[in-house]
């Protein structure tokens, strides 16, 4: 620990003085953990070397990991009462308890369960669906992915309580927008909001992303930076009656929301939002190696509160894969086995992939979304 007052200051937000936070039985065991028991759906032994047992108990949170302040007293005193004093958050957005009894563990169960908190996400299992916070705290969202997770969660739970046996390993992230705060596509589902329709501009409101007027006069088109980050080239500077003005040709626009995530100045249509659903992705290292997942659907509608379209695409692809996996096969890697257009068959998706493929990349743009939508839609009697 530094002398240093502001340097110690610091130290105590970022990094962690990790060895002052850490109970007492996992600092005399660090590194010494070498054997570990599965007692059912979410409970795990873990064995040190020294002889000594920690019993984790891993639940589900509420999307986004939200809790009420009243349910965090609730766990701590849980944690005191049951378990040694400390809580983990996980990468997957659950919560574990930590205890040094099997005995003590399964109380840990009976009363979160009680709170209605399932308990799982360990081994063949869904792990858990990581959400965005979307628009509590940011001003990019297309989608309120929060609610979309309820709304999976609601019909996914069995897979994570192990209620439902899965082949493999299952994540899903939703993000609220192609900004992808969930997590990115390494992963075996991905659900990332995406506007149905070029955005709109806020003139009124433009000055704050644009350089002030005398210097835009002067500066090259080429030179603005709204202009640059634009993908394709759909914004330009316009001079109009000695103004400035920033266009958008919409048929330029392949909706990427990058103008967006810049200026919020960009606006959309609340009315026509949807999400790109994206699958076989993965991060771990094991089997093949991670990898980014492949777009199954560009673009569905989000219509809340069920969100009936995308759970029922989500619920079609866990199906299948549940259906002709073979045991411990990773989404990722049933798909490499039977091959991309038999996967997209099996789930019902192969005239709608049949028309994208025909579709040069340049031009694959969120005009097709919705025609694959309706082509998807009335495929989707047959699943
Ligand atoms: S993914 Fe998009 S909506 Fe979600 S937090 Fe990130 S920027 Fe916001
Ligand atoms: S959404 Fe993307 S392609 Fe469309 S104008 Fe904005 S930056 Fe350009």
């Amino acid at each position: 620990m530094t002398s240093d007052p502001k340097a110690a200051r610091l130290q105590k937000v970022f990094p962690v003085d990790l060895d002052k936070f850490l109970p007492d039985i996992i600092k005399r065991n660090y590194g010494k953990w070498v054997d570990r028991k599965f007692h059912g759906a979410g409970i795990i032994e873990h064995i040190s070397e020294t002889g000594e047992r920690v019993f984790t108990v891993k639940v589900a949170m509420p999307p986004n990991a939200r809790l009420s302040a009243d349910t965090l007293e609730k766990f701590a005193d849980i944690a005191d009462r049951l378990g040694i004093g400390a809580l983990r958050a996980t990468m997957a957005g659950n919560l574990e308890f930590l205890t040094d009894s099997l005995e003590k563990a399964l109380k840990i169960k009976e009363e979160v369960e009680s709170m209605g908190f399932p308990v799982g996400g360990w081994g063949p299992a869904m792990w858990g669906i990581n959400s965005c916070t979307a628009f509590l705290t940011c001003t990019t969202s297309v989608v309120d992915s929060p609610s979309i997770t309820k709304a999976l969660g609601d019909v996914l739970k069995p897979y994570f309580t192990g209620e439902e046996k899965l082949p493999a390993k299952l994540r899903i992230y939703v993000s609220g927008c192609p900004a992808m705060c969930a997590g990115g596509t390494a992963i075996d589902i991905a659900i990332v909001g995406q506007w149905g329709a070029p955005p709109i501009i806020r003139e009124e409101a433009l000055s704050y992303c644009l350089p002030p007027p005398k210097a835009l006069e002067k500066i090259a088109e080429s030179q603005v930076f709204l202009v640059q980050i634009c993908p394709t080239g759909a914004l330009s500077l316009r001079r109009e009656g000695g103004r400035v003005k920033l266009t958008l040709i919409p048929e330029k626009c392949i909706n990427c929301a990058r103008c967006k995530e810049n200026c919020d100045a960009f606006d959309y249509d609340p009315e026509n939002v949807g999400v790109a659903i994206l699958v076989g992705g993965k991060m771990s290292n094991t089997g093949r190696g991670p990898r980014l997942g492949r777009v199954l659907i560009p673009w569905l509608p989000a219509i809340p509160p069920r969100y009936e379209e995308i759970v029922a695409v989500v619920k079609r692809v866990i199906d299948v894969w549940r259906e002709h996996a073979q045991p411990g096969e990773r989404l990722a890697e049933f798909i490499d086995r039977i091959g991309w257009q038999r996967f997209v068959g099996l789930v019902g998706l192969e005239k709608v992939h049949a028309v994208y493929q025909r579709i040069p990349d340049h031009v694959r743009t969120f005009m097709y979304f919705r025609q694959r939508y309706e082509a998807w839609r009335r495929l989707r009697e047959g699943i």
